[in-house]
């Protein structure tokens, strides 16, 4: 499952400023009651730097957010931070431990405070505004997170605090922050020398425009869209005719739209009896950002990988690539390949199948066609009821979606004792959408933190579904608990229905909540300890999926939405017979963009042409073609509106053969709810954060490293090697 984690995590994490030297603000005592009310004008950005109020140690103030607010209340931020990191630098006495790195660790407090709000609102609410605002916010983050690299003084401090941590008796998370700090800023370029800081600013500074750049232009590709007509909708199920119909509605059309968006654009790849209909949207689809207007981003990639390559030459690495990974698990871009390579053979040999398979449905009917990339799902669909008797749309009547939410909390209560309590309406929200959980341990009643959910698809909230962190858990000064969030984008019934979801929404569901379980249950004394590397992040998202298809929770929760019924055996028998079907097409079309990202970020030149190199790299790897690359280059917004996907692709695979093979460590109990499996992976995968290196976490957990056949099973894939 592909849903890639935001981390509106704050990258100064670890830079939190003292609360005396905050701004003085005047603060909204209670949300709930301010909620109508517009603060004092004087004191209006200052609202967005205040240590969060209100209940459960302070919530975000989403009641009191002007788009406006933000450009002055981040350059405020941003001086206060630059101050602190000076008064760490020019501290008098000989640096330590608590007078530096732990005092970096508490800097920063008033762009913790506003980053998480300006993140959450360009993710979810990203009106033209919020987008233009971003275009002048990242780049100043950028600057001032090179200028807190670049001062020498600190460094300086932070070195000493490095070459001089055995002589002390510090914690091993000190230790392994003390590292870990020294480490990040030699890679973010502390020790070059003037001339190459300059160049490398520079470099940041542009990068920054440029994912902006991508990330808006995608955007406004995939808010374009196709009018179909009552005579084009054949073999669509009604609730998409409804979504289609809903969309066009929204946009004073009349007719169907098909917005271009994944979760627009699958579902009619797989039911629409309209062969060049499914051509057309197919092939909008694919070509966003490439086309010949404003949008097209091939000229930002160009320079996005030219930069990235610059840049790691200027540090001392080959390639991006290997810059890039250098803090991951998997450490070099050979590793990763390896394990590409080691899959890639069987996903393509089954791929062919798949397609046999298809073609010989098609001749039967005597369709009179060759697979096309706009026929496999299409196909894979008619095979799937063919030789399963399965049809999809049969589950959804199953999955409801508040049953499936609260299924979620089902698996957390029964494996790590959570609770989840709706507060929805006493806590400030961005849209009416928005619920509010509190969690808390259910043997004491203690808190554990918060959870935020917006799972309905809108106009302006970016695609796809993510986690994002609001307030990351700590304990420098005293406890402070997590708040995250969930984002989904499922179709919202309307008026009065129940929200049915598919299968795969159920799984997108449990893996957020995934994600969101990692967040809370962080229990790190500093919050730098909190972040794991990119190819770990994936691993407690992917494992949690498994929980959807256990009896224990279809039975409790998987009930007709009608009647009420639980669903049969039967179903589920012959749901568990599908299980590796179209692992095929899964597997190749995500390795595929897998391989792209590694081959252009360890091309030490920097010099792409994108079209070129897609065409080149699928040709290398023997692409079938009946199947496209899940993200083309010039829509991949994984790799370029942002860093932290870039050479990282491969993360999910690498991340999900941890997930499988963890899970065989449920399922060799003979009960995956086993309460002492349940409380070693909490322990030492979910709680530790990165205060243990992570592939020793694995093997504390397993007694052993990971082995990919557990995924290769999963999938489908002969493990013979
Ligand atoms: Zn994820």
């Amino acid at each position: 499952m592909e849903t890639p984690q935001v981390t509106v995590r704050n990258p100064f994490r670890g830079w939190r400023l003292p609360s005396v030297l905050l701004l003085i603000i005047t603060f909204i005592v209670n949300p709930i009651v301010q909620a109508q009310k517009t603060p004092p004008s004087s004191s209006q950005p200052e609202i967005l730097l205040a240590d969060w109020q209100g209940p459960h140690g302070g919530v975000p103030p989403f009641d009191h957010i002007r788009s406006e607010w933000f450009e002055p209340a981040f350059e405020a931020a941003a001086t206060a931070l630059l101050n602190e990191a000076d008064t760490i630098a020019n501290h008098p006495s000989p640096p330590t431990f608590d007078n530096t790195i732990a005092a970096l660790e508490k800097s920063g407090g008033a762009l913790e405070n506003v980053s998480p709000l300006f993140f959450t609102m360009t993710a979810n609410m990203n009106a033209p505004e919020y987008q233009k605002i971003s275009g002048i916010i990242r780049p100043m983050l950028s600057k001032v997170y090179d200028q807190i690299v670049f001062n020498e003084k600190l460094f300086q401090r932070i070195k000493t605090v490095y070459q001089d941590r055995e002589n002390h008796s510090l914690t091993p998370e000190q230790l392994r922050l003390i590292e870990k700090t020294y480490e990040r800023y030699i890679r973010r370029g502390a020790q070059l020398n003037a001339a190459d800081k300059e160049r490398m600013g520079k470099i940041n500074q542009e990068l920054a425009k440029h994912f902006t750049d991508f990330g808006n232009q995608v955007q406004r590709d995939e808010d374009t869209w196709i009018i179909l007509g009552r005579e084009d909708l054949a073999g669509l199920p009604q609730p998409m005719i409804d979504s289609y119909r809903a969309a066009a509605k929204k946009r004073n059309l009349s007719g169907y739209a098909v917005v271009n968006t994944r979760s627009a654009v699958d579902p009619f790849l797989t039911f629409s009896d309209h062969r060049s209909l499914r051509e057309k949207i197919w092939r909008a689809f694919i070509m966003r950002g490439d086309n010949p207007n404003d949008n097209n981003t091939n000229d930002i990639i160009k320079r996005i990988v030219r930069l990235r390559a610059d840049r790691a030459k200027l540090l001392g690495y080959p390639s991006h690539a290997h810059w890039r990974m250098s803090d991951t698990m998997a450490k070099e871009p050979a590793k990763a390949m390896a394990l590409l390579d080691r899959i890639w053979p069987a996903a393509v040999a089954r791929v062919k199948e798949e397609v046999a398979d298809m073609q010989a449905l098609a001749d039967q009917e005597n369709a009179d066609i060759t697979i096309q990339p706009w026929d496999y799902r299409y196909y894979m669909e008619k095979v799937r009821q063919a030789r399963y008797d399965l049809d999809q749309t049969e589950f959804k009547n199953y999955f409801e979606l508040n049953n499936m939410i609260r299924a979620s909390y089902y698996m957390a209560e029964r494996l790590y004792g959570y609770q989840f309590t709706e507060i929805s309406g006493t806590v400030p929200v961005f849209h009416p959408d928005i619920r509010v959980f509190k969690v808390t341990h259910q043997s004491d009643g203690s808190f554990v933190g918060l959870l935020y959910r917006d799972d309905f698809a809108r106009q302006y909230k970016r695609s796809g579904a993510w986690q994002s962190t609001y307030r990351t858990q700590h304990k420098l000064n005293g406890q402070v608990d997590a708040i995250v969030s969930n984002n989904n984008n499922f179709v919202k019934a309307a008026e009065g229905a129940k929200g049915l979801i598919s299968l795969d929404d159920a799984e997108t569901l449990f893996h957020e909540f995934g994600h969101a379980i990692h967040g809370l249950a962080n229990d790190t004394t500093y919050p730098g300890l909190a972040n794991t590397p990119r190819d770990f992040v994936e691993f407690p998202s992917q494992v949690h999926e498994n929980w959807v298809l256990t009896r224990e929770v279809l039975d409790r929760f998987a009930r007709h939405y009608q009647s009420g019924e639980p669903m049969p055996q039967s179903l589920i028998d012959k749901m568990k017979k599908a299980e590796t079907f179209n692992q095929g097409f899964a597997t190749v079309e995500y390795m595929a963009s897998a391989y792209i990202d590694m081959m252009i970020h360890m091309d030490g030149s920097g010099e792409i042409d994108p079209a070129a190199v897609e065409k080149e790299v699928l040709a290398n790897i023997g692409m079938p073609k009946e199947i496209v690359l899940r993200h083309r280059l010039p829509h991949f917004l994984h790799l370029f509106s942002s860093d932290s996907y870039s050479a990282g692709y491969y993360s999910y695979l690498w991340s999900d053969v941890m997930a499988a093979d963890a899970w065989k460590a449920f399922e060799e109990t003979g009960n995956v709810w086993d309460p002492g499996v349940a409380k070693t992976f909490f322990d030492v995968i979910l709680a530790s954060g990165d205060a243990i290196d992570r592939a020793e976490a694995y093997r504390q957990f397993r007694g052993r490293d990971p082995e990919v056949e557990a995924l290769l099973e999963n999938r489908g894939f002969p493990s013979s090697n």
